[in-house]
């Protein structure tokens, strides 16, 4: 028989795994007792980082040349040359512990960690604000596919988005966006821009006004989202600026510039 006193610290165990069931603190890196763990904490203090040289889908014709040629004193070789479509910043590569953070935000039901990251994505803001001389520029998330079959609100860069506003470097500028259908079909060249439809008189009004926006998104790959994002904002009237991200697939090889990449 256990002593009567024994009965406490089990039941103290008790109510603390009840707890812990309730809500189980717990940081994406698997570190238990906290939301975010100072390490990962780290990751989201990182300074942005231009990442557009990395995405394919990005890069569009400046200049092609059939013969050697010379400007200036310069020799420029036969060949063409690439420049990005916009500028982009993430804070860093999509891998170990900061993917696992992204991955609890958008799909571990970690919404809640959208408040950490928005802080972290205000610099890039005003950064990209700043070159254009901008005060306060609209920011536009990209729509989520998911987004559509999730109950509103749930929509984790439009989230993302609000809680960057509330930091004060940028509005948000909820456009009813949506990506179109029936890519599968189509060949290499009209799947580097994902072709998005923006419809409503927010969009009109913002295309009306030259708005100059930021679009706002958790991931960049090749870049094709975010090139469809950007086109169809252009088509629309509004100036884009750049885009922020939370993390790149790709980090350019060096941050010396994007020549390094050839
Ligand atoms: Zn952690």
């Amino acid at each position: 028989m256990a002593p009567h006193g024994g009965q406490r610290p089990r039941l103290r165990e008790v109510i603390a795994q009840t707890c812990a069931l309730v809500a189980p603190r717990q940081c994406p890196c698997g570190q238990e007792g906290t939301w975010l763990c100072a390490h990962c904490a780290t990751l989201l203090e990182a300074a942005p980082r231009r990442v557009e040289s990395s995405c394919d889908a990005l890069q569009v014709l400046a200049a092609a040349r059939v013969h050697k040629e010379h400007h200036a004193g310069l020799t420029l070789p036969a060949g063409v040359d690439h420049r990005s479509l916009l500028p982009v910043l993430a804070l860093g590569e999509y891998g170990g512990n900061l993917q696992r953070m992204v991955l609890a935000w958008k799909n571990g039901g970690m919404l809640h960690l959208g408040a950490r990251i928005a802080p972290a994505l205000a610099p890039a803001v005003a950064q990209l604000a700043a070159a254009a001389d901008v005060p306060v520029p609209g920011l536009v998330p990209v729509p989520s596919r998911r987004s559509v079959r999730l109950r509103r609100g749930e929509d984790h860069t439009a989230e993302l988005v609000r809680a960057i506003e509330r930091t004060g470097t940028g509005q948000a500028l909820l456009l009813r966006a949506r990506p179109t259908t029936a890519q599968d079909g189509q060949g290499a060249r009209q799947r580097r821009a994902r072709r998005i439809h923006l419809a409503g008189g927010r969009a009109r009004a913002a295309g009306r006004r030259s708005q100059p926006v930021i679009i706002v998104d958790d991931v960049v790959t090749t870049g094709a989202t975010l090139r469809g994002m950007h086109d169809a904002l252009s088509t629309a009237g509004m100036q884009v600026l750049g885009a922020v991200v939370v993390a790149a697939a790709r980090l350019p090889p060096s941050p010396s510039g994007p020549d390094a990449a050839a």
